[in-house]
C-alpha cells in the first residue's frame, strides 16, 4: 500500500480505533489480544515458551478474527500471564512477525512480548506510592539529569547494583573517605526530580551481555512502553525489569524525589524492524515525496505523529508510564519533529490523573516531511500554542557558557551579551513569553560538561578561576526565573575525559570510564566546596518565591533590571509581596569579569546570603550603600 494513503481522511475515517484494549489483556479467566493491522490479509498470535527471539519453542499459533476499525482479535479462556508472544500478519501473501507495539513486558532485547500480570510486579506498598510534587508548580522544580549507569558505575560509588535501576535507589552509600554518594548525595543537593536518560527498552546495548561492557545513552527506541532490560538484574525474565524500575521509583518517592523520563517518540532504532512498521508497513514513520523515510532527526526516520493511530499510540504510552510507573514528568526528545496536537493531547491526558506531572520539550526547529497539510510542529518557536509545556533554553545556555567550543560565554567575561542575558534572567528569552516555559541550564548530556567547556574556552585561567566561573554560571541559571536544570555531576565539576586526557562532547557510546561519576573527586576541597555552593544556591531558590514566579506580569511588576553601564556587571532588584515571598526584597548581582567591581545597592541595609565563596538561605553579613564583588562572582542579598 502506498504510504501516502495512510494520511488521507478516507483511511482515517475507516481505520481509526479509539478503544483502550490494544495489546494483551489478561485476567485469571481469560487472555484477550487486539492488534491494529488494517492492511493485513490474515493475522495470528504466536505463543512461545521463552522470550529468546529465534528460538524454536512455539507453543501455539492462534488465528485472529477481523474486528472493527482495522483491528484483529483473539482470545484464550485461560490466564497467559508469563507467556511470551508475537503477532504475525500476512500482507501481499507474505508473513511478517513482530513484537506487540502495545507490549508491556518483553524478553531479552525486546523481540518477543510477554503477557504480564502487572499487579505481580508491584513492590510492597506500591498502591500507596504517589508523586512528591503535589501542590507545586513547574518553577518550583529543580531538575537533575542522569543516566542510570553513570551514578553507580565508578568503583568509588560504593553502590552494589552497579549500572542497574536498583543502584539508583541504594541509600547509605559513601566513598572511602565518607562522602555520601548516589541517592544520598542527590538528596543532600536538594533537587526535586531526577530526570532519567532513556530508560524504556532501547536497542543499542545487547541485554544478553549483563557485564555492562556496552554503554549507550539509549536514544534508539525498540519498545516504548517497557523498561530497558540492561538496567535490570535479569533481562530474560520480562517481569524483573518492571518490578525493579517500580522499586526504584518508589524509593525515590520515599526520599522526596520525583522521576522524569526522557521519552524519544520522534524516531525508532531500526525503521523497518520496528514492530509497528512491520505489522502495518511504514505506518509509524514519515516518508517524503520520493518515498524515502524523512530524517530530520538525523536518526534515519521521523515519527508520523500526525497520523491518528500514531498520535494515539504516543498518548497511550505516556499515560501508561504515568499511571503504571507513577512517573512525575516527561522530557520529550526532539519534539520539533512531533506535532502540537499530539503534545497538547499528551498533557491533557496525563494531567487528568497526574495534575502535577511536568512536561518539557527539547524543542529544536528541524526540517521534516509532514504527511498531512496544516500540521504545526512542537518546536520552541510555537511555545505559545503549547502553554502546558516548557522548553530547553539553548538561548540561555549559549549566552552563559558560549556556543562554540572556544567561545567564551557571558559568565567568562564575554561582552555584548548582557541585554540577552537580562531576558534569560527574567525567564523570557526572545522565543518565550512566560517564565513557566523556560528550562534554564548550563549543561546536559549533549555537549561538553560545564567545567570542560570552561576549560576549553578559558585556557588562560587557572583552575581556581575556572571554578569561580563555573559557580558564577550556576548562580545565574539557578537564581533565574524559569526552571533550573543540571546534568548530574555538574555540582562537583564533572568532566568527561578519555584516558589520554582529551575531553568528550558526545559520550553517547563511550565507556563508563568517560561517563561514570567520579565520586572520589569529593575528597578534593574545591570539588566539595562547589557541591556545597550548589546546595546553597538551591536552598536559597527554594526559600524565595520571588525567584519562582508563575507569570510574565508578576516578573515585569516585581523585577527591576538595574541600569549599570558595564557589559560585565548585571544586577536585579526583586521586590514586593509576590508568590509567597517572605523577604521585602532580594538583590542579585553578577560580576562576570576578572576584576573587582563595585555595585551601588538600592537603599537600605542588605543581608548577604550568597557571595562568590558561600551560598545558602541564611544571612552571614550585611552591606549598605555599595558592595565590592571579587572577580567572577555572584552576590545575593535580602532585605
Ligand atoms: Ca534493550
Amino acid at each position: 500500500m502506498d504510504q501516502k494513503a495512510y494520511s488521507t481522511p478516507e483511511f482515517e475515517a475507516e481505520y481509526t480505533y479509539y478503544g483502550s484494549d490494544l495489546g494483551a489483556l489478561r485476567s485469571p479467566e481469560r487472555t484477550f489480544f487486539r492488534l491494529w493491522a488494517p492492511t493485513a490479509e490474515k493475522a495470528a498470535v504466536r505463543l512461545y515458551e521463552s522470550g529468546d527471539f529465534g528460538k524454536d519453542d512455539l507453543i501455539e499459533e492462534i488465528n485472529m478474527a477481523k474486528d472493527v476499525c482495522g483491528t484483529w482479535v483473539a482470545e484464550k479462556p485461560c490466564d497467559l500471564g508469563g507467556v511470551y508472544y508475537t503477532f504475525c500478519v500476512t500482507i501481499d501473501g507474505k508473513e511478517r512477525e513482530a513484537a506487540d507495539p502495545y507490549a508491556k513486558a518483553v524478553g531479552a532485547n525486546g523481540k518477543r512480548s510477554m503477557v504480564i500480570d502487572l499487579s505481580s510486579t508491584d513492590p510492597e506498598g506500591w498502591e500507596k506510592d504517589k508523586g512528591v510534587f503535589f501542590g507545586k508548580r513547574v518553577t518550583d522544580a529543580v531538575l537533575y539529569e542522569m543516566h542510570v549507569r553513570d551514578i553507580s558505575s565508578d568503583g568509588s560509588s560504593g553502590i552494589e547494583h552497579k549500572g542497574k535501576f536498583l543502584g539508583v535507589s541504594e541509600t547509605g552509600t559513601e566513598t572511602k573517605s565518607g562522602n555520601a554518594t548516589g541517592l544520598d548525595h542527590i538528596k543532600e543537593l536538594g533537587v526535586t526530580h531526577i530526570h532519567f536518560l532513556p530508560s524504556y527498552d532501547y536497542g543499542s546495548v545487547d541485554e544478553t551481555k549483563p557485564d555492562g561492557s556496552e554503554y549507550n545513552w539509549g536514544y534508539d527506541p525498540v519498545n516504548f512502553s517497557v523498561p530497558e532490560g540492561s538496567y535490570s538484574t535479569d533481562a530474560k525474565n520480562g517481569a524483573v525489569r518492571i518490578r525493579e524500575m517500580k522499586e526504584m521509583i518508589k524509593s525515590l518517592h520515599e526520599n522526596g524525589i520525583g522521576a522524569v523520563l526522557d521519552v524519544v517518540y520522534n524516531h525508532v532504532y531500526h525503521v523497518d524492524e520496528f514492530c509497528f512498521n512491520v505489522l502495518v508497513p511504514g505506518y509509524f514513520s514519515r516518508t517524503d515525496e520520493n518515498g524515502n523515510y524523512s530524517a530530520g532527526s538525523g536518526c534515519g526516520n521521523d515519527t508520523a505523529s500526525e497520523r491518528n493511530m500514531v498520535r494515539k499510540y504516543i498518548v497511550d504510552s505516556v499515560k501508561y508510564w504515568a499511571d503504571e510507573y507513577h512517573i512525575d514528568g516527561f522530557r520529550f526528545d526532539l519534539s520539533g519533529l512531533l506535532d502540537i496536537a499530539t503534545i497538547n493531547e499528551v498533557i491533557v491526558e496525563v494531567h487528568e490523573s497526574h495534575p502535577n506531572a511536568i512536561v518539557y520539550l527539547e524543542g529544536w526547529d528541524m526540517p521534516t516531511a509532514v504527511t498531512k497539510p496544516g500540521i504545526e510542529l512542537a518546536h520552541m518557536f510555537n511555545s505559545e500554542k503549547m502553554p502546558g509545556a516548557a522548553f530547553f533554553s539553548d538561548t540561555f545556555r549559549d549566552i552563559l557558557r558560549g556556543k562554540e567550543t572556544e567561545e567564551k560565554g557571558f559568565c567568562a567575561g564575554a561582552k555584548g551579551k548582557k541585554h540577552a542575558f537580562d531576558r534569560c534572567f527574567m525567564g523570557m528569552p526572545f522565543w518565550c513569553k512566560t517564565p513557566v516555559q523556560s528550562i534554564n541550564y548550563a549543561s546536559c548530556h549533549d555537549g561538553y560538561t560545564l567545567f570542560d567547556k570552561i576549560a576549553l574556552s578559558c585556557p588562560e585561567y587557572d583552575f581556581e578561576t575556572r571554578v569561580r566561573i563555573n559557580n558564577l554560571a550556576a548562580a545565574t541559571y539557578i537564581l533565574s526565573q524559569g526552571v533550573p536544570f543540571m546534568q548530574a555531576g555538574e555540582e562537583m565539576l564533572r568532566s568527561k575525559k578519555h584516558p589520554d586526557g582529551s575531553f568528550e562532547h558526545n559520550s553517547y557510546n563511550c565507556s563508563d570510564f568517560v561517563n561514570g561519576i567520579k565520586w572520589d573527586d569529593l575528597h578534593i576541597p574545591e570539588y566539595r566546596k562547589t557541591f556545597e555552593y550548589y546546595k546553597g544556591l538551591i536552598r536559597f531558590r527554594k526559600a524565595h518565591g520571588v525567584l519562582r514566579m508563575q507569570s510574565a506580569e508578576d516578573v515585569y511588576s516585581h523585577v527591576t533590571i538595574m541600569d549599570i553601564d558595564d557589559e560585565n556587571l548585571a544586577a536585579y532588584h526583586l521586590w514586593g509581596n509576590v508568590n509567597g515571598e517572605t523577604s521585602e526584597a532580594v538583590f542579585v548581582v553578577f560580576n562576570a569579569s576578572n576584576e573587582e567591581k563595585t555595585v551601588e545597592l538600592p537603599v537600605g541595609k542588605w543581608g548577604i546570603c550568597i557571595d562568590g565563596e558561600k551560598a545558602g538561605d541564611e544571612i552571614f553579613g550585611y552591606a549598605e550603600g555599595e558592595y565590592v564583588l571579587p572577580p567572577f562572582s555572584a552576590a545575593v542579598m535580602i532585605k
